[in-house]
């Protein structure tokens, strides 16, 4: 449904007379789309679109990080912009329930942080690494994991960005993003996962290109990752689509030269996802 976000959003953008600049100001876009106003709220889900005597208000879950809370703006000015009587959308509106509106409104919200134009032209030269990643991110005020879905739908990345928590003295997998969804469920985290995260925690606190082991399935593989790794939190740029059999890599998982390449990137470091 992204080429049809991307229509909705192409068309909204050039009605509002918005410029396509990130980071794309949610509050000035939300005014041309005759929102009244956007309120934090205490509440269970992260954002809500209230219509009620003639005012539009967005709420969102106060304490969500600031990409979240862009992202969830975003997604109820999707909701808003399906309700616009002259959209394109009139067509898809009516086969559009449950599940497929709010992934519909996903996309949308993607195409407005993230928008297709600025994506092909500012991303088409970039090296497919984690640096890329953050550099996105952080110019559109989006997440990484917005951000590598973007760099999938455009740019063909097959990359997925996995992101791992420490918790009870091992690594767990918390927060998969461009996972093709029949891998979704069959990928787990093996005690290798964790010995090779815990080296390059210990080691580095740079990216760091290595074999990350998973498995998949019922077998385990390693898989060609970028790895950024801090005290509680990691993040892999993991290419799925590349299995190699565990025994290639031994020599580079058990040798003193466990990390294959080293890529400084203190300054721009940030593990929002
Ligand atoms: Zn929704």
């Amino acid at each position: 449904m992204q080429d049809v976000a991307d229509e909705l959003v192409a068309w909204l953008f050039a009605r509002v007379e918005l410029p396509v600049q990130p980071p794309v100001d949610l509050s000035q876009l939300a005014e041309k789309m005759a929102i009244n106003d956007i309120l934090d709220a205490a509440m269970a889900e992260d954002g809500r679109l209230e219509l009620r005597d003639r005012r539009a208000v967005i709420y969102v879950r106060a304490d969500l990080s600031r990409e979240r809370r862009r992202f969830t703006i975003a997604h109820e000015l999707a909701h808003r912009l399906l309700m616009h009587r002259t959209a394109p959308a009139v067509a898809y509106r009516r086969r559009l329930t449950g599940d497929n509106l709010e992934r519909l409104c996903d996309d949308i919200a993607a195409a407005i942080l993230l928008p297709r134009q600025w994506v092909e032209k500012e991303f088409i030269r970039a090296p497919q690494g984690l640096d890329t990643v953050r550099r996105m991110g952080t110019a559109a005020g989006a997440s990484l994991s917005a951000s590598l879905v973007r760099l999938r739908e455009v740019h063909r990345w097959s990359h997925s960005l996995l992101r791992f928590n420490h918790v009870t003295d091992r690594w767990r997998l918390a927060a998969p993003a461009g996972v093709p969804p029949d891998l979704h469920r069959s990928l787990r985290t093996t005690p290798e996962t964790n010995t090779t995260l815990a080296a390059i925690g210990r080691r580095s606190r740079e990216d760091v290109v290595a074999a990350l082991p998973l498995r998949l399935g019922l077998r385990s593989w390693v898989f060609p990752a970028e790895l950024s790794v801090r005290v509680t939190i990691a993040i892999a740029l993991v290419d799925l689509t590349r299995p190699r059999p565990p025994e290639e890599e031994s020599d580079l998982l058990t040798g003193s030269l466990l990390v294959a390449g080293v890529k400084c990137n203190c300054a721009t470091f940030g593990l929002q996802t």
